[in-house]
C-alpha cells in the first residue's frame, strides 16, 4: 500500500483524501438509529471499501465500535499486524488448513457455513491450541443463496457444531438480499426465516449466541432487523444504499479524489480530442489536461459523461479517458493555471460530486465505484 508520507511528490499528481471526521460523524448517526445496547460490527472488507482499513479501524475504535468484519483472512491479518485488537469476523467460510492456521494464530473469528469447515477448524485447534477454544460464528442462508447453511437445517447444523470440541459459537447470522429495495417482500421472508431458525435453536435448549442480520440498508429500514448487533458497510463511508432511504440518516461522504492540472492549451473548432476522437470541439475552447486516468480508478466508460469541480463550479470532461490523464473543457474558467487542484469526486465549495453520481451514470452501484480506486493514488487520512 502506498502511504502518503513516502511519496510527497506523487501527491502533486493525484490523491485520495479520507475524512476521518466524516467517518466519526457517520458512526454517530448510525448509533442514533440503534437502541443503546445494540453493538456495531463495522464492515471494513476490501480495504474498507477503498478507504484504507487501518486508519478507518483506528477511528472506529476511538468511536467505540466494538467489532470489525472483513472478507478474507489476509484482510484480518493486515489489521492485526497494525495493532488492531477488536474482534474481527471473517465473513467468508474458510476451506483450507493454511487459512485456518492463520486464523488461529492471529485470533480471527471464522464464519462456519459447512460442517467440513467446522471440522477443519476443530482439528486444527486440537493440534495447535488444545487447551483453548476458538470463537466461531455460524452463517445461515435465509434467501441470499450465497454463503451459509440452509436455514431449514439450522437446528441440526447448530447441534453438529456444538458437538465439535475446541469451538465456541459466539454468533449466528444471515445476510439480506433486498433490504435496499422499495418492495419488502423478500426482506420480510428472510426475517421470518431467521426468526424461525433462531427460535428453533432456542427451543432445542441451546443458548442462542449473538444474533445479527442487518447490513446498511437493513439498519435504515427497520429496527426489527437490528437484533443485538448490526453490520454497516456503505453508510459508514457516507453513502446511502438507496435514494428512498436517504431521509432516514444524515451521512457525509468520507472519500474524495483530487488531481492537478498538468497542461493548458487552446484548441480551435473542429479539433479532435484524445483517443478515437470521441470529442470534436464544436467551437474554439480552452482545454486542461489533468493527471488522473483509468489506471487510478476512474471508469473509462465515464468518457465524455463526467464532470469535475474547479473553484466550486462543475466543468465537463471531454474525449476518451486515458490511462493516466483526462481532458477538460475549461472555457468557463479561462484563468485556470497549471498545478491547480481539480476535484474528481467530493466537495468543492457548493458543488459535490458523489460516487452515486458516477454509479447512476454507469448503471452500477456506489459500492463498486468506491472499491475501484487504485493503490497508485496515495491516500491522505485526517
Ligand atoms: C458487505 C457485507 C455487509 C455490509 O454491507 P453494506 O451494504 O455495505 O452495509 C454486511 N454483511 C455482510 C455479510 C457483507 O458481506
Amino acid at each position: 500500500m502506498v502511504r502518503s508520507n513516502d511519496l510527497d511528490w506523487e501527491q502533486q499528481r493525484a490523491w485520495v483524501e479520507i475524512d476521518l471526521v466524516a467517518l466519526a460523524h457517520n458512526v454517530r448517526q448510525i448509533k442514533g438509529l440503534l437502541a443503546p445496547d445494540i453493538q456495531i460490527m463495522a464492515v471494513v472488507k476490501a480495504d474498507a471499501y477503498g478507504h484504507g482499513s487501518i486508519d478507518v479501524a483506528r477511528t472506529l475504535a476511538s468511536e467505540g465500535v466494538g467489532w470489525l468484519a472483513v472478507a478474507t483472512v489476509s484482510e484480518g491479518i493486515e489489521l492485526r499486524q497494525a495493532g488492531i485488537v477488536a474482534p474481527i469476523l471473517i465473513l467468508g467460510g474458510v476451506n483450507s488448513d493454511i487459512q485456518v492456521q492463520a486464523i488461529i494464530k492471529w485470533r480471527l473469528e471464522p464464519t462456519i457455513c459447512t460442517i467440513a469447515q467446522a471440522t477443519l477448524i476443530s482439528k486444527a485447534m486440537a493440534r495447535m491450541q488444545p487447551s483453548q477454544s476458538l470463537s466461531v460464528q455460524i452463517k445461515l442462508d435465509t434467501g441470499m443463496s450465497r454463503l451459509g447453511a440452509d436455514w431449514q437445517e439450522a437446528v441440526t447444523f447448530f447441534e453438529k457444531v456444538v458437538q465439535l470440541p475446541y469451538l465456541k459459537i459466539s454468533g449466528l447470522y444471515s445476510h439480506l438480499a433486498t433490504a435496499d429495495e422499495i418492495d419488502h417482500t423478500v426482506m420480510e421472508m428472510q426475517l421470518d426465516r431467521f426468526e424461525q431458525a433462531t427460535t428453533a435453536i432456542s427451543h432445542s435448549g441451546y443458548s442462542v449466541p449473538l444474533l445479527h442480520l442487518a447490513n446498511s440498508a437493513g439498519i435504515l429500514v427497520s429496527d426489527r432487523l437490528h437484533y443485538q448487533l448490526v453490520r454497516p458497510g456503505l453508510i459508514l463511508y457516507g453513502l446511502c444504499p438507496a435514494p428512498h432511504l436517504q431521509s432516514n440518516i444524515d451521512l457525509q461522504p468520507v472519500l474524495s479524489v483530487r488531481a492537478r492540472v498538468n497542461q493548458i492549451k487552446d484548441i480551435t473548432a473542429g479539433t479532435g480530442v484524445s483517443y478515437g476522437y470521441r470529442f470534436i470541439a464544436d467551437r474554439d475552447l480552452r482545454l486542461a489536461v489533468v493527471d488522473i486516468g483509468y489506471a487510478d480508478g476512474i471508469p473509462r466508460r465515464l468518457s465524455n459523461r463526467m464532470q469535475v469541480a474547479i473553484r466550486g463550479q462543475l466543468v465537463p470532461q471531454i474525449g476518451s479517458i486515458t490511462m493516466d490523464r483526462i481532458m477538460l473543457d475549461i472555457t468557463q474558467v479561462p484563468d485556470l493555471h497549471v498545478g491547480e487542484i481539480v476535484t474528481i469526486l467530493g466537495r468543492d465549495g457548493d458543488v459535490q460530486i458523489t460516487a452515486d453520481d458516477w454509479a447512476n451514470e454507469l448503471g452500477t452501484i456506489s459500492w463498486e465505484i468506491l472499491c475501484g480506486f487504485k493503490d497508485r493514488l496515495p491516500r491522505i487520512s485526517g
